[in-house]
Formats: structure tokens, C-alpha cells, sequence
């Protein structure tokens, strides 16, 4: 799955490495003094912008939001609401991702309402190590704004 991904046209105008390299930069930055889990994501809008994220972890835990969310955050906050790709690199403390870090099931969902279901999810160790999937891959059979009728253009 990951070679055939690499090979189609609509990955072209997505830079694959500057998302990944964004992400391991966003994940220097990331606050977690309870896992100790650190993570850094860089979402791409379909205006080519990168917007980047950290988890941030609280004492009080339940307020703890991921990196993911951070990045779609503020990217929505700075006025873009398509996005088209994120690459997510995430693993215990130190320079080192021994492994693939996947958006927990919230951010499946809270992608999706940003993004359609070619959206394209990046897991990276570094950027020669990553796999490529599409968000109806990850968040099959998925709900999102279109199955509300009463969707309000805000
Ligand atoms: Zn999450």
C-alpha cells in the first residue's frame, strides 16, 4: 500500500519530507511530563501551508490535547479550513522515534472534519522511514459535516 500511495499523481504537490521535517522540529517543543510520550505534527493546507503542533499535557490530564490538534488548530484559527495532508512523528522521550506514532481516534475524527477522505496521514520515524495511509483508510465508514444536513456555512 505504501509504494502503490507514492506513485499516484495526488501526492505530487505534497511535500512529503517538509511535513516530516516540520514535525520532528514541533515535537523538540512538546510538553508531556507525565508520559513522557512526545509528539509533533505539521498539517498541510490545500494552500500549500504547513501548520505546526505538540502534544501539551496537563496536570489535570482530560485537558491534555494532542499534537495534532494543536497543528489543525491553529491553522483553522489562522483562517484555513481545508487540509489536505499531516505527518505525525511521536515516541517515548529523547532524539530518537523508534516508532510510528497514528493519530488517536480524536484526531481521526477531528481531521475529518477538515478534510476529505483522500486526505493522506504520514506516520514518520525520520524522513527517510514513514508510511503513508488515507484518512477512509484509518476512519473507515467515517461521519463528518456532510451528513448533516443542516451543516451551517460559518
Ligand atoms: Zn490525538
Amino acid at each position: 500500500m505504501e509504494s502503490e500511495l507514492k506513485s499516484v499523481d495526488f501526492l505530487q504537490d505534497i511535500p512529503v519530507k517538509e511535513l516530516i521535517c516540520s514535525a520532528l522540529e514541533a515535537r523538540k517543543k512538546a510538553y508531556a511530563p507525565y508520559s513522557g510520550y512526545m509528539v509533533g505534527a505539521a498539517v498541510l493546507t490545500n494552500e500549500l501551508r504547513i501548520y505546526t503542533g505538540c502534544n501539551i499535557e496537563n496536570a489535570s490530564y482530560t485537558p491534555t490535547i494532542c499534537a495534532e490538534r494543536t497543528a489543525i488548530a491553529k491553522a483553522v484559527s489562522e483562517g484555513w479550513r481545508k487540509l489536505k495532508a499531516i505527518a505525525v512523528v511521536g515516541s517515548e522521550q529523547g532524539d530518537m522515534v523508534s516508532q510510528y506514532a497514528f493519530p488517536c481516534g480524536v484526531c481521526r475524527q477531528v481531521i475529518r472534519e477538515f478534510a476529505g477522505e483522500q486526505f493522506i496521514v504520514i506516520v514518520a520515524k525520520s524522513e527517510s522511514d514513514y508510511k503513508i495511509y488515507r484518512l477512509c483508510e484509518l476512519l473507515p465508514e467515517s461521519f463528518g459535516p456532510e451528513n448533516l444536513k443542516s451543516e451551517r456555512k460559518l
